[in-house]
């Protein structure tokens, strides 16, 4: 048996056995006091390490490959905080007035300086607290003389309370073969890169640096979300013994990726991919995706400055391009609640969740709406494109898009520019709201695409931001069981097609149930495609359409559960180990 187990989110599939190696000196810092001679001493200390930081820093950010570019923000940004006065200032002051050691003080500053953003309502500044957290960390490595990690140390299991872009830009990852890390969720950098590289990892793992230990050997299971610290040799066995059988898998898998995601039984359907920028475009390439159902707009606004009309052609028509025959849904900006631009920050909304943010903010915002438009519907000549609207509460949402659209067309041609007429325009399914009026919606649009991330949050009032209620984030619920297959229906009766492209897509229960309710579409990350693509094609329509009417009347989520594990024991067997689920709950083998 492990000497412990610890759970958190597994973000990036696989299994890694290796040595813990800690990213940064987590050791406590020394607390001592100090006899007032000492204190210019210890403040030029303190001064000397984050001048150290902050040349470190711009190494650094000179090291950033253009493709990492949107690094360079969140780079600048921690070394503006290792010169800001607030935090430098305030650690100096710490150390005359209480007499301590320059370590002591600035722990004491970063501590207060978290606390107070921690609190925010205001999701932006809430994040900072990550920055102050990172260059806090450095500071106190450099006062404390630490090297950095050198990269060749064998085989390792890197664990962090979180990973900043800096620390990704300058960390060898040759060597390593886990992620482990306290904070971060499925969109955190730590998942988008650990995914990119398909390094297994979890985030999320309360407990994780009080109970690991510096060179420990241990098992990450980014499979079940298990990370076993000190493993006895029989585990160490079961998990050689898995990895190496999960890894045949993936490779069947990925050779097979680009047969069609067709069930036993004749029924075919698309596995799309969910992209974010255009450094995905090789992952998608190999994932033998059937299109693109998802491009997030969002990461080329969040730099600061928006971005100008040709920067997003170029982007889009590049995506487009690449992708063709096949087609890619372009979301239009949906920025907001967790993703805000800067402007919004200042904005101030008490409920940001509940604000200005996808469509609404760009019904109102129509300057920064009209320029992507025009870019979307330049780049829509390179290739197959289509236009995807966040965050729909209304019809008239819908037709005042439709009514700007024109009047572009008509500006485009005026002044002599190539563009697409005519693009399939849809509608995200994610509020309450347009679940109830989905049959109107799916009147006024070419398709439907439900984004069951925000749609279970919104169905089921909870903020994401809040683990009280995380408990509540439930899938199988009967709401939410009852809505997808409303939408489904209402697309189908007017003859248009439904797809789904939140994280439930990728979970073998969601995407089983799915398929039995009639979805037409499904898209997640590249890294998950050929794997679906695999399962689908292990599936019966028939089987699944059982499952889920079993499921639709059903009103107890444990039974839901069971039937669910059961149906899909009986169609993968061993093999639904290797999908990741967090449905089946931590009692999976
Ligand atoms: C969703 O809400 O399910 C979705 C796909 O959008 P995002 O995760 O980008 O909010
Ligand atoms: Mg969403």
């Amino acid at each position: 048996m492990a000497r412990a187990v610890l759970f958190g989110i597994p973000v990036s599939p696989g299994i890694a056995i290796g040595t813990v190696r800690f990213m940064h000196d987590m050791r406590q810092s020394e607390e001592r006091h100090i006899p007032s001679e000492e204190i210019p001493q210890e403040q030029i200390a303190l001064r000397a390490a984050a001048a150290g930081v902050r040349t470190a820093l711009a190494q650094t950010m000179r090291n950033v490959p253009e493709e990492l570019a949107e690094y360079r923000d969140v780079i600048a940004a921690q070394m503006e905080l290792a010169r800001d006065p607030k935090l430098l200032n305030a650690a100096l002051a710490r150390i005359e007035r209480k007499g301590i050691c320059a370590a002591w003080a600035l722990d004491l500053t970063i501590e207060e300086l978290c606390e107070l953003f921690r609190g925010m309502d205001d999701p932006y500044l809430r994040d900072r607290a990550q920055d102050i957290r990172a260059v806090g960390l450095r500071i106190r490595e450099c006062l404390a003389g630490v090297l950095p990690r050198e990269a060749d140390k064998g085989p390792s299991l890197l664990v962090a309370e979180d990973l900043s872009p800096a620390d990704v830009m300058e960390l060898d990852l040759k060597g390593v073969l886990g992620i482990l890390t306290v904070e971060g969720g499925p969109t955190s950098h730590t998942a988008i890169l650990s995914r990119g590289l398909r390094i297994p990892a979890l985030v999320g793992i309360t407990g994780l640096l009080e109970t690991a230990n510096e060179n420990e050997p241990a098992i990450v299971d980014g499979l079940s979300g298990r990370v076993l610290l000190g493993p006895d040799a029989a585990d160490l066995a079961h998990y050689t013994a898995r990895r190496d059988e999960y890894s045949r898998w993936v490779q069947q898998t990925r050779r097979n990726a680009c047969w069609p995601a067709e069930m036993c039984d004749g029924v075919r359907v698309r596995a799309q991919a969910n992209l974010e920028s255009p450094d995905e475009l090789p992952g998608f390439a190999e994932s033998g995706a059937d299109g693109v159902g998802l491009y997030r707009t969002e990461f080329a606004y969040l730099k600061g400055e928006l971005p100008t009309e040709e920067e997003l052609f170029r982007e889009y028509a590049a995506v487009v391009a690449k992708a063709a025959p096949q087609r890619v849904v372009f979301r239009t900006l949906d920025v907001g609640a967790d993703k805000m631009l800067r402007s919004q920050a200042s904005l101030k909304e008490p409920n940001p969740a509940l604000g200005l943010r996808g469509i609404r903010f760009c019904l109102r915002h129509q300057g920064i709406f009209r320029t992507q438009l025009r870019a979307l519907l330049r780049a829509g000549v390179a290739g197959n494109a289509a236009l995807l609207l966040p965050m729909i509460s209304g019809l008239g949402e819908v037709q005042s898009v439709r009514r700007i659209l024109r009047e572009l067309h008509e500006e485009l041609q005026a002044q002599n520019l190539a563009h697409a007429t005519g693009l399939p325009l849809g509608v995200m399914i994610e509020t309450p709201a347009a679940v109830l009026i989905c049959d109107v919606l799916a009147r006024e649009c070419d398709f439907l695409s439900i984004g069951t991330n925000d749609l279970i949050h919104y169905l089921m009032a909870i903020d994401r931001n809040n683990r009280h209620v995380a408990y509540l984030n439930e899938p199988l619920h009967p709401a939410v069981m009852r809505s997808l297959k409303r939408i489904i229906d209402a697309g189908h009766r007017e003859g248009i097609g439904v797809s789904v492209c939140g994280e439930l897509a990728a979970d073998p229960c969601g995407l089983a149930i799915l398929l039995g309710m009639g979805v037409d579409a499904v898209s997640a990350a590249p890294c998950f495609v050929p794997g679906i693509k695999h399962m689908i094609r292990q599936l019966r329509a028939s089987t699944c359409q059982e499952l889920a009417h079993s499921i639709l009347m059903s009103t107890d989520v444990q039974t839901c559960r069971h039937m669910v594990r059961e149906k899909l024991h009986q169609s993968l067997g061993p093999e639904l180990a290797f999908h990741t689920t967090s449905l089946l709950g931590q009692s999976q083998p």
